[in-house]
């Protein structure tokens, strides 16, 4: 029987040939997911696009719902629920696995484009949590909506294709920085400047705004008004690639949560179809406090659940609370791993280690656990028998020490409807930077867990 829990051996010590193979054929999914998948928007579609290939409909374009139909909900293009019906009624409980599909970006303001000293800026507003330093002088993706004042619908995609164009902020060289260098981190570069170069080139009579203008017209059809109505988000064009002589982690952006959400997807589509319901929800506007239509905070979930109670004849509200305090979830998130390089935030013996795969959270939260899940022992307990029957390597962490760190998920509002729920996810190192890390051993750990607890009665 596999070693399914310690402190000293990692997961890659305790697999056979077979399983190790698994762990990077698994990467590099994962990394193409990675790469697709750069924005809440394209996330939703990749996401629909492999469901749909393995039979999943619109849970609206159906009459009756019956064990193993295959359903999802697409949340205004920005959220997703798939579901598999279990041999049991829905109002018997689901098996819900939630990850989060945005990431920490740079969304173009209202009015972002000026001009100053001859070159062409993009003003942007940071999403999420983002150290503002780390996003200068680093190759930059645009990609979103746009509308013309016709109602065009303009789709912009540009800097991810190895030939495009990308964007760029600036930083100051060293040899003119004696002043910058004494500020803070979070003073280093403001959110003020964090502007994007987006052109230079003008002809003679004409300002270089009028010329990116006039080529955006000739190109896309769009004025600087379309820019008010737009959604573009700035987002790090660097592909994922593996980190090591041995490539055992994986660089990227988004990796918050797109590790979780890709095994997430990946789990639900492998797992077999279970006594409960399975849910596998992927959802927008965690790294913002979960608020906005297509945030875990909004209605389309109850509304789901809701939708197929009422497939099965049992509509209602006090159906939908039943069956919430029937249901368990794992709160798909990732946490920080122990970075020896900065051994002063973390306690060691209760944070998770790179490679010893799955994390386990009891409690997020900060200072004296405010604002967390805390997760039962009895639902603690289940869970940890579940992957020990499973064979999935799991450990423990928090977020930081006491008094350091801290952070929230989606867990507690699972829990606010009855839910059991537990953070459970892989855990990284560099969360939040424009190209974070994680092992691969833990990303495909994760998705056995996934896997597992979908599986489970
Ligand atoms: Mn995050
Ligand atoms: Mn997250």
């Amino acid at each position: 029987m596999k070693e399914t829990y310690s402190r000293t051996k990692s997961v890659w010590q305790r697999m056979n040939k077979t399983e190790q193979k698994a762990v990077m054929t698994y990467g590099e999914a994962y990394k193409n997911f990675l790469d697709v998948a750069r924005t809440e928007r394209l996330a939703t579609e990749e996401i629909i696009r492999q469901a749909e290939a393995k039979g999943f409909r619109p849970v609206y374009s159906k009459k009756t719902l019956k064990a193993g139909d295959k359903v999802y909900w697409n949340q205004k293009g920005k959220s997703v629920i798939l579901a598999v019906i279990g041999k049991e009624p829905v109002h018997n409980g689901i098996k819900i696995v939630g990850s989060h599909i945005d990431s920490p970006r740079l969304d173009l303001k209202a009015n972002p484009i000026h001009e100053q000293g001859g070159a062409v800026y993009a003003r942007t507003h940071y999403y999420g949590g983002v150290k503002k330093y780390q996003w200068a002088c680093i190759p930059l993706a645009l990609i979103g909506l746009i509308f013309t004042k016709d109602g065009k619908k303009v789709d912009i995609q540009l800097g991810m294709k190895e030939d495009d164009p990308i964007f760029y902020i600036s930083d100051l060289l060293p040899h003119m920085a004696q002043d910058q260098m004494k500020k803070s981190l979070a003073e280093g570069i403001t959110g003020e400047q964090l502007q994007a170069l987006v052109g230079l080139h003008a002809k003679d009579g004409e300002t270089p705004c009028e010329a990116i203008m006039k080529l955006l017209k000739d190109t896309y059809g769009i004025e600087e008004e379309d820019f008010a109505t737009a959604e573009l988000e700035l987002v790090p064009a660097m592909k994922s690639r593996d980190v090591g002589f041995d490539r055992s982690m994986i660089a990227s952006y988004g990796q918050d949560d797109r590790a979780c959400s890709f095994a997430n997807l990946h789990a639900i589509l492998n797992a077999k179809p279970g006594v409960k319901t399975q849910a596998a929800l992927l959802t927008d506007k965690e790294e913002i406090g979960s608020y906005g239509n297509t945030g875990m905070e909004s209605s389309y979930f109850v509304k789901f659940v809701m939708k197929l109670l009422a497939l099965q004849k049992t509509p209602g509200l006090l159906e939908f609370y039943e069956t919430m305090e029937n249901s368990e979830m794992l709160s798909a998130d990732v946490n920080a791993c122990y970075d020896p390089m900065f051994p002063e935030v973390s306690e060691k013996d209760n944070a998770s280690l790179m490679g010893f795969g799955v994390n386990l959270t009891k409690y997020g939260g900060s200072r004296g656990k405010a604002g967390s899940n805390d997760a039962n022992a009895e639902f603690l307990q289940k869970v940890r028998h579940i992957f020990n029957a499973a064979g999935v390597c799991w450990q423990i962490g928090e977020l930081g020490k006491v008094d350091q760190g801290g952070g929230g998920t989606i867990a507690f509002m699972m829990a606010n409807w009855g839910a059991e729920v537990v953070d459970c996810g892989a855990s990284m190192i560099s969360m939040h930077a424009p190209y974070d890390l994680i092992s691969k051993a833990d990303v495909y750990e994760t998705y056995l867990a996934y896997k597992a607890f979908f599986e489970s009665k």
